[in-house]
């Protein structure tokens, strides 16, 4: 890569996680980084039990329910760790039966917890695996028919991933059950419009579309609040975090502060339905590239499944990726090999990426394919 960079906004980052975060608020963080709030101390270093902590975490709250429209009988909280820290609270925060739809890589991970979960603690639980995409190695996402069918009337949730990070797929309609749903939306939540009301319960780790890493929002309905844990060691308990405002311990105040940042610069570009409007050009631009190439390939993903976020395709030789990769670095696209298991290319296009961004990856995509076909 060029080591002349006389403009960090040259260099778009697909990174998938932690992720390109929106300029405007990074530049308002370093204008202001040294006075949080007319301190003139900086907000790492204020006290999170300060009247101007305590308001901007109230504020913050009220900002999430008010660009996400989260009815009132919903709950808010930020805990600690991230999302993978939820794959277990969920689990030992609820009694009962529980199931998994397994639709990629990071829904087999909060599976997984939840089995550990019902085999170490002392309370019932009962963790099934539901509609997996496993055979087809998450290209596909399973048939959710089945969903309705199978799964008892009384069982405490039922588990989704709304984006499969890795391999690019979402589940855009929700399965048909009258049992809560809980849904994992840390690669998707404020990349479009959703009905909260559909959902029993809502979690994000924030170092996608929200903020920097180790935080999560938690959003809970009434009646599963209700059906929380209490035995539960306070910094692992829904109940405790809920009741006491997220502040048994000293919260990750740095990361509340920039999705506070964020949530605003939402509202400036008129909400969500733009930034959803935006999200699906994006990824057409990238989508429409693909399909009419004959050298970049997604044929795997139903198109009604294609996510939004995160863009995978392949070239179909490893020799021409690596080419690819490094053709596109010089041209300062970075971080767009795909993961692991997965391999191939994938761009993440979080909400910070703007349309003028993507276009330089489409550019260089059909130059690409134009010189090596
Ligand atoms: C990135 C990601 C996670 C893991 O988030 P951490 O905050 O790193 O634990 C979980 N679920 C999904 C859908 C993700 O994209």
């Amino acid at each position: 890569m060029p080591t002349d960079i006389y403009d960090p906004r040259e260099v778009v980052n697909f990174s998938a996680w932690p992720a390109m975060l929106p300029y405007e608020c990074l530049k308002e963080l370093q204008e202001n980084l040294l006075n949080f709030k007319n301190t003139f101390c900086s907000i790492l270093e204020v006290s999170h039990r300060s009247k101007e902590y305590m308001e901007l975490n109230t504020e913050t709250q009220d900002l999430f329910r008010e660009v996400l429209n989260i009815p009132g009988n919903y709950r808010i909280l930020f805990a600690h760790g991230g999302a993978s820290t939820q794959f277990a609270n969920i689990a030992a925060n609820f009694q009962g039966k529980q199931w998994y739809v397994i639709t990629g890589d990071f829904s087999e991970r909060a599976y997984k917890e939840a089995q550990k979960v019902s085999e170490s603690f002392v309370w019932k639980r009962e963790v099934y695996e539901i509609a997996s995409g496993k055979e087809s190695n998450f290209s596909q996402i399973p048939s959710l028919e089945i969903i309705s069918e199978w799964i008892q009337k009384d069982s405490t949730y039922v588990h989704i991933t709304d984006n499969n990070t890795l391999f690019g797929s979402t589940l855009f309609q929700l399965p048909e059950t009258d049992v809560p749903i809980i849904a994992d939306m840390t690669s998707s939540l404020l990349s479009r419009e959703i009905d909260v009301s559909k959902y029993g319960m809502i979690y994000a780790g924030f170092q996608k579309n929200i903020a920097p890493a180790g935080t999560a929002v938690v959003i809970i309905r009434d009646d599963l609040y209700e059906k929380l844990e209490e035995k539960l060691p306070a910094m692992y308990s829904y109940k405790t975090l809920v009741d006491i405002d997220s502040l048994y311990n000293t919260p990750s105040t740095f990361n509340v502060y920039f999705s506070n940042l964020v949530l605003k610069w939402i509202k400036q570009l008129w909400w969500l339905e733009v930034v959803e409007k935006l999200s699906r050009t994006k990824s057409e631009l990238l989508y429409d590239i693909v399909d009419r190439s004959n050298g970049f390939y997604n044929n795997a993903i139903h198109e009604n499944n294609r996510s939004i976020t995160n863009v995978v395709f392949t070239l179909g030789d490893w020799g021409l990726e690596e080419k690819f990769l490094e053709e596109a670095s010089e041209h300062w696209l970075v971080s767009l090999k795909g993961h692991k298991k997965v391999g191939g290319i994938r761009a993440s296009i979080y909400i910070s990426m703007s349309y003028e961004h993507v276009k330089r990856l489409a550019n260089f995509m059909e130059k690409f394919q134009k010189e090596n076909s």
